[in-house]
């Protein structure tokens, strides 16, 4: 028994997804004629309220497409200094798009209002960049699965109003925060001009996100993934297992929280570990103690079956999935318990 906490990634799809990925009705998406994919994308616009939604192969892809939609080259846009659209799309942001971003020393992942309406440059100074698009992520990846105050993201939109930028959320893991916070999609889509979800993260797809904006924004959204490589066939089979998903697999993403929080708690009362982040959803961010190597503890623990990532500079991180059983927790905990 392998038990990989590396990632809530590495999930296979259940029997049940696999039944509804067997059964879907296909069509070719690129002449939007695929059913399921079109039930897929109008089901994920009504939950978030919003006008249009369009599937993309990744999470990377489709916050790519919506920074493409909101900005033109040479232009800055407003993010955390551990965004994924910074660090982890390749770099995708220059690549694509010619735009630069002003990063910010946030808390978690996340920043306030009044650190965004200090990173805006005047928009009449020629010598910067103008400005135009602020990224949220919710929750955060590298924070350590941190969510917002949804107070905080209002405030966010009205300095982002008042200058008139755009709001795009990397919500590869907004299920997440919706579930630790009891908020709702419809919140969320009548604050944001566009919104990036997951479907192989937490929910458990083989692949695939969704980008959701408002029929003005999205009316650029076919052209821009067709530009990136993205515009696909017969996807109902994938659309289906993230029909499956929201249907049976959203909810529980609560006992992946609730096992998250007790691998925090029970890492934390060791002399080993230096500081466990404070544990919000399904992500554990821990430090080692001064003189144990980060490389070691991996390797003791790999030696045991459980993988876990490392992320550099002592700092290592566990993410609780779908497959990671009541049975693989238990084993889990002891092994921790018993660690020396
Ligand atoms: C996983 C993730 C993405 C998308 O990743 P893909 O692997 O391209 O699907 C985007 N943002 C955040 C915060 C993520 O964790």
């Amino acid at each position: 028994m392998i038990i990989d906490l590396r990632s809530d990634t590495v999930t296979r799809p259940t029997p049940g997804m696999m039944q509804a990925i067997v059964n879907a009705e296909v069509g070719d998406d690129v002449y939007k004629e695929d059913p399921t994919a079109n039930r897929l994308e109008k089901k994920l616009a009504e939950m978030f309220g919003m006008d249009a939604a369009l599937f993309f192969p990744s999470g990377s892809m489709a916050n790519q497409a919506a920074i493409k939609m909101h900005t033109q080259p040479g232009e800055q846009l407003i993010a955390d200094k551990w965004a994924h659209v910074y660090n982890y799309e390749g770099g995708g942001v220059s690549f694509n798009s010619g735009v630069s971003c002003k990063l910010i020393d946030g808390n978690r992942g996340m920043i306030t209002a009044a650190q965004v309406a200090e990173s805006i440059n005047p928009p009449d100074f020629y010598h910067s960049p103008l400005t135009s698009l602020v990224c949220l992520e919710n929750t955060t990846n590298k924070g350590g699965g941190a969510c917002y105050d949804f107070s905080e993201i209002e405030k966010i939109r009205q300095v982002c109003d008042n200058h008139s930028l755009g709001l795009h959320l990397d919500g590869a893991r907004i299920w997440n925060a919706l579930i630790a916070k009891k908020e709702t999609p419809k919140n969320y889509g009548k604050v944001f001009d566009t919104i990036s979800v997951c479907l192989s993260k937490g929910l458990g797809t083989p692949m695939g996100s969704v980008l959701l904006g408002n029929n003005e924004i999205m009316k650029k959204a076919m052209r821009v993934r067709k530009v990136l490589g993205g515009g696909m066939r017969q996807i109902g089979f994938m659309a289906a297992a993230g029909i499956y998903a929201l249907d049976n697999q959203f909810e529980r993403l609560a006992e992946d929280h609730k096992k998250a929080s007790e691998i925090a708690h029970t890492l934390s009362q060791h002399s080993y570990i230096r500081k466990v982040e404070p544990t919000e959803t399904n992500i554990v961010i821990f430090y080692l103690s001064e003189g144990i190597s980060e490389e070691k503890f991996i390797n003791d623990l790999l030696q045991k079956n459980i993988k876990i990532s490392g992320m550099g500079q002592g700092k290592l991180r566990i993410v609780t999935h779908l497959d990671y059983s009541d049975e693989m927790h238990k084993k889990f905990l002891e092994i921790i318990n018993n660690y020396k």
